[in-house]
């Protein structure tokens, strides 16, 4: 509400200044012409005086000359002498007096003397007046004051006798003043200037005969000039004075002669009634710009408080919006809101406006807190699979662990992971691997209790909690019912391919284990369960802990290993079994640690199968193996194949057919003395990737052997999609072949089995020369063991076989 106060205020102030501005300048343009109407009528006044006592002052002069004149003429004896003239002006003494006020005559000759003299003694001053007659014989007029001022016509008269006088009339001003004041309707009088008067005052005085009130009247006037008024300004334009409450305006007329003389015609005009109507038109003026204003402003007041009330309104009512207050705004816009069609303006459809924003921004509103709850629900649940996710599972882990303090019972956290899933996702891409996931997703929540919670962790992990549990071991159950819902593969399109989880298992009967700490121990768990390559489940222990730190410190050492050359192969010979000829070496890897002495690859490789040493180690080998197969084809060893084992990890490496490449091209070996191993594991977690890069081994002219055949998922029907070159039947059947049925068929089997899909089959592990001899009597070609030759070191390979090897054939020691 104040702002809408503040901003009529605000308006009003504005336009109160702007029209009180244009209105006092309006109304002082008015005064200001009303005052210069009144100048021009007290100079109307002025020059109307002047103009009037110049006319009738001349009048009454001319009056003088031309009865003079009229003299020779009239008189019915004609004036031929001047003492005839002097006679006439003798007649005619009292007719002048008594007519016109002439008070004295003079009649002078033109020697200037003066021969006739009615009245005073002809003054000095009057005597110029009389020579300037003479000289031009024309009439001269002019005034002479002494106490009294009194009019001078000095008239040239020339007699018959021709000789010229003048006659000189002095007249008395109050015919003047008389005839004057009649015609121009002033007060007059005579006034003489003291040149050094002492004051305002004293400065004129009256120099003329009045009667009594008239001159205490016109005492009065020259008493009320103000002292500032100069006489130029009472002579140009008039000086206006108060006097007894009535106007009056004053100015001063210079009695003509040439020279300036010190006497004036004062006059008094009566402007009373004149001032009376310019102070009421002042008044009108001032009045009419009051009203104007006050008219304006009220009209604005009233039209702006229509708008001030809507932009109140609307002030009001457009906050509300912003806090999204909505019914509010509604009850609001209900109140005080109404439009009036004919009077509608802009404000209005601002207003329509805002009411239709908020109806939007409601439904906006509306749908911002939908979609809210639909993002909170996303941040609570795994969109791929509709689990809930990891925030949400920590929180119920949380819940868990609190309901137990009070049920006193045990729960478990199984971490699951899928095993090679980053294999599926890197040949099939992501979209597949995704399939992957929900299919597994669906078949691990069919077998969760309704009171378990199943979540996804992200990418292929799952974690299950197992709540009011009694005792560790319920755990297993559910831990091998998870498993077992892998037994069967998987179908997503037209692939079918097997996919195994590894469970870790973290159970806890102490309600104050914290979530964090469970997580870390099921993954713990979870690692350890992985080391069995898959389907395995584990619990977690406290000594995993320092094996999990161990991990860390034989990742550093296998770097270690690598820059400081402590590793090195083995090298173990392969022999045609009938004949012993040799027909290769398999190269194995060995680690010569400083403090530890020979680790054996089975104790280290495992450990750092999905580590980021591994495709390092992997690539060493490779080349290393390469490398002795050129040294041997150097020494002359030609023809003989060189086995290396491929870890899962090198052959999903898209980098190894490169690489092998670009060896061959290196050490100039034949690409069919390679034979790259394989383990069915690594075969079967993605046998599609797996039949593409053996295709892409084989176009080399690189062999494939599948290696340790019969341990792990494999079937003779699976083995048929391998298209390797080799089979190598595991050394755990031949030891136990000479003693075990089962091993001996399973030996039997495979070996016809594989000359049937025309394959080599080579066994592993010969320790007994019986071993050889059965193998060699049921078939099988090539064979390896401790029997034929322990692995031996590459240093020392030249030397044993220079020593073992005679034409080509191996000697049994
Ligand atoms: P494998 O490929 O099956 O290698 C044969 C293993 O059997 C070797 O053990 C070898 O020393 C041993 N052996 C050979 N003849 C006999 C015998 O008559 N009796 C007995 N009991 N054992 C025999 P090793 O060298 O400890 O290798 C173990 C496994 O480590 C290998 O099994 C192989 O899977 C892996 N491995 C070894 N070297 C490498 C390698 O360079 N790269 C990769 N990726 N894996 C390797
Ligand atoms: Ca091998
Ligand atoms: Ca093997």
């Amino acid at each position: 509400m104040s702002k809408s106060v503040s901003l009529r205020y605000k308006v009003l102030i504005i336009l109160l200044i702007t029209v009180m501005t244009v209105c006092s300048v309006v109304v002082s343009l008015l005064l200001y012409q009303a005052a210069q109407q009144e100048r021009q009528l007290n100079q109307a006044l002025l020059s109307r005086d002047v103009t009037r006592y110049h006319q009738i002052s001349s009048l009454l002069s001319e009056r003088l000359t031309v009865w003079v004149e009229s003299l020779k003429f009239v008189n019915e004896t004609s004036i031929d002498t001047q003492s005839e003239l002097v006679g006439a002006l003798q007649r005619s003494a009292d007719f002048l007096s008594l007519q016109w006020d002439v008070n004295n005559v003079w009649v002078v000759n033109g020697q200037q003397e003066v021969i006739y003299r009615q009245g005073e003694i002809l003054p000095d001053a009057i005597r110029p007046m009389v020579s300037d007659t003479l000289r031009e014989t024309r009439p001269v007029y002019g005034l002479h004051c002494r106490n009294l001022c009194m009019q001078v016509s000095s008239i040239p008269i020339l007699t018959h006798s021709q000789t010229a006088s003048v006659v000189v009339m002095s007249t008395s001003v109050q015919e003047l003043l008389a005839l004057l004041s009649e015609t121009t309707q002033a007060e007059l009088a005579m006034v003489k200037e003291i040149p050094n008067a002492l004051s305002q005052q004293n400065r004129y005085v009256l120099n003329s005969i009045l009667t009594e009130p008239q001159e205490q009247f016109m005492s009065e006037v020259l008493r009320a000039i103000p002292a500032g008024a100069n006489k130029q300004k009472l002579l140009t334009a008039g000086v206006e004075v108060n006097v007894s409450n009535n106007a009056y305006l004053v100015t001063f007329v210079p009695l003509y002669s040439d020279l300036p003389n010190g006497y004036y015609l004062l006059f008094v005009h009566d402007i009373d009634a004149r001032k009376h109507a310019y102070r009421t038109q002042n008044a009108t003026i001032f009045l009419g710009g009051f009203g104007l204003v006050t008219a304006f402003l009220l009209s604005m007041f009233l039209l702006l408080r229509r708008y001030a009330y809507k932009l109140s309104v609307l002030s009001n009512m457009l906050p509300l919006l912003a806090q999204q207050r909505f019914s509010e705004f509604k009850a609001a816009q209900e109140n005080s809101f109404t439009r009036n069609s004919w009077l509608s303006d802009e404000l209005d459809t601002l207003g329509e406006t805002a009411i239709e924003l908020a109806q939007r921004l409601e439904t906006l509103d509306q749908q911002a807190t939908a979609n809210t709850a639909k993002l909170e629900k996303m941040a609570m649940f795994d969109s791929l699979t509709g689990l809930p996710n990891r925030s949400m599972m920590m929180f119920q882990i949380h819940k868990q662990l609190a309901a137990m303090q009070r049920q006193q019972s045990g729960m478990a956290l199984l971490f699951i992971d899928l095993d090679n899933f980053k294999k599926v996702n890197d040949s099939h891409g992501h979209h597949f691997g995704d399939e992957v996931v929900k299919l597994a997703s669906v078949r691990l929540s069919g077998v969760i209790r309704e009171n378990d919670n199943i979540a996804r962790f992200g990418g292929d992990e799952f974690v299950v909690i197992v709540t009011d549990l009694d005792h560790e071991e319920q755990v297993s159950a559910v831990a091998e019912k998870l498993i077992s819902q892998f037994v069967e593969p998987m179908h997503i399109g037209e692939h079918t391919f097997y996919i195994s989880i590894s469970i870790g298992i973290a159970y806890t009967e102490n309600a104050k284990s914290s979530t964090l700490e469970l997580m870390r121990h099921a993954d713990t768990a979870m690692y350890e369960a992985k080391l069995s390559h898959g389907s395995a489940y584990c619990f977690f222990r406290a000594s995993m802990n320092q094996k999990i730190i161990n991990q860390v410190e034989l990742e550093a050492a296998a770097r270690v290993a690598l820059q400081k050359q402590q590793f090195f192969l083995v090298l173990q010979p392969q022999i045609e079994l009938a004949t012993q000829r040799l027909t290769g070496f398999e190269a194995l890897l060995r680690w010569r640690h400083p403090e530890r002495g020979m680790v054996p690859p089975g104790d280290f490789l495992p450990l750092l199968e999905n580590s980021a040493m591994m495709p390092e180690i992997d690539f060493w080998v490779l080349e290393h193996a390469i490398g002795l197969l050129a040294k041997l084809n150097e020494r002359g060893y030609k023809g003989i194949k060189m086995a290396i084992n491929l870890s899962a990890a090198q052959f999903a490496n898209s980098a190894l057919k490169p690489y092998l490449t670009q060896l061959i091209e290196q050490y100039q070996v034949r690409p069919k003395d390679i034979e790259l191993e394989l383990t069915e594991t690594v075969l079967v977690a993605d046998i599609e990737r797996a039949i593409d890069v053996i295709h892409e081994v084989r176009a080399l002219g690189c062999s494939i052997a599948v290696d340790d055949f019969g341990t792990g998922y494999s079937s003779l029907s699976y083995l048929r999609m391998i298209p390797s070159d080799v089979i190598k039947i595991d050394r755990s059947f031949i030891a136990g072949m000479l003693e075990n049925d089962s091993d001996r068929n399973i030996v039997q089997s495979t070996i016809s089995m594989v000359h049937n899909m025309a394959f080599e089959v080579v066994s592993e592990g010969i320790e007994q020369a019986e071993q050889m001899a059965e193998l060699v009597a049921m078939g099988c070609r090539f064979g390896q063991g401790y029997f034929i030759s322990k692995p031996i070191d590459e240093d020392q390979l030249y030397t044993v076989i220079d020593a073992r090897v005679h034409d080509g054939y191996w000697q049994i020691e």
